[in-house]
């Protein structure tokens, strides 16, 4: 199959990348599976418009269906490589096929760096263990929470959860960060374990974490902030190199340093929000679609 704009990556900014490519009559094919999304199985409060708390999985859905209807074709599989045939850019999938296109666009998110402990897997998705602060702040006023990571992004999001939750723990077994921002935590009030989280308790909700040393510390909610780990990987094949933080540099119109290549949402760094994943989406549609046009001209 050719197209002039092809997308890996069907999470918001993937299928917004779709929509915009789509409207401006460019060949669009996106290929990536909605079910992967970070979006999937989230509720979303803080995007734009929305007087409820709305469902990620939902939303996906609904942008898969106005994707398809201004003409972009939905491939529900895996890229498994990249590769250059003269000006054309193609991609492997799954089934055996290919898809090449004029303009990549690549969309594929990043994936939350697990603690890896019991209870976690248990209580993540609403039950009490979250990767986002941002995110679920506010579904944690008045509560105790604990902040589970030893760099600058979860000393940063301690002292941030001081201004929702009535207590705040970071829990780590080393900190790795400036003094500034850990005066800065405990200034706002964040007490400080030097532990490892060895458990997640509950019962049917997060109630407690158990540490390595030996004590239990009851909580309603832990947010795990170890990093993130993209597959941004698949991008070397086509001589474009990740950063040091596994993210895509790009520039104001999403675009990176290889022509006729573009990125956008998580993959190209944080903040990880649906709101920025769409915005970028967005650019990188509209600008793929008019190299696209150029290069065919
Ligand atoms: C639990 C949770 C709650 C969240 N809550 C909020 C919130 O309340 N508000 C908010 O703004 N944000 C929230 N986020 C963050 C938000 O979901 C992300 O910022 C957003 O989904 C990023 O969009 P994206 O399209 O860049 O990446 P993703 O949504 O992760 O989509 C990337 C897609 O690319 C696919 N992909 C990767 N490699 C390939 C490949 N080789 N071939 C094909 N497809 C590939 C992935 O499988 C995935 O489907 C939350 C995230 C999580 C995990």
């Amino acid at each position: 199959m050719e197209a002039d704009v092809l997308i890996i990556g069907a999470g918001p900014a993937g299928v917004q990348a779709a929509i915009h490519a789509a409207r401006k009559k460019a060949a669009t094919v996106l290929v990536g599976k909605t079910g992967n999304s970070a979006m999937h199985g989230t509720e979303l409060e803080n995007y734009f418009g929305f007087q409820q708390v709305q469902s990620g999985t939902d939303i996906l859905r609904y942008g898969i269906e106005q994707a398809e209807s201004f003409g972009c074709t939905v491939l529900d599989m895996n890229v498994m490589s990249l590769s250059r045939e003269g000006d054309l850019f193609k991609a492997a999938l799954e089934d055996g096929t290919s898809v090449s296109a004029r303009a990549l666009i690549v969309a594929t998110g990043t994936s939350r760096v697990k603690l890896g402990v019991p209870g976690e897997k248990e209580f993540a998705n609403g039950k009490g263990v979250s990767y986002c602060a941002v995110c679920d702040c506010n579904f944690y006023r008045q509560k105790t929470v604990a902040l589970v990571g030893g760099q600058a992004e979860a000393v940063a999001d301690a002292e941030f959860m001081t201004r929702y939750a009535s207590k705040v723990y970071l829990i780590s077994p080393t900190f790795d960060t400036s003094q500034v921002l850990m005066d800065a935590a405990e200034k706002a009030g964040v007490v400080r374990l030097d532990a490892a989280v060895t458990e997640i308790l509950g019962d049917g909700k997060v109630n407690a974490v158990k540490l390595s040393d030996g004590e239990t510390v009851a909580v309603d909610g832990v947010f795990i902030e170890l990093g993130g780990k993209s597959s941004a990987d698949l991008v070397m094949d086509i001589d474009l190199m990740p950063e040091m933080d596994d993210t895509i540099k790009v520039d104001r119109s999403c675009a990176t340093s290889v022509p006729g290549v573009f990125a956008c949402g998580d993959v190209t760094g944080k903040p990880w929000q649906v709101a920025k994943a769409v915005g970028e989406g967005c650019i990188a549609g509209l600008s793929a679609a008019e190299y696209a046009k150029k290069v065919k001209q």
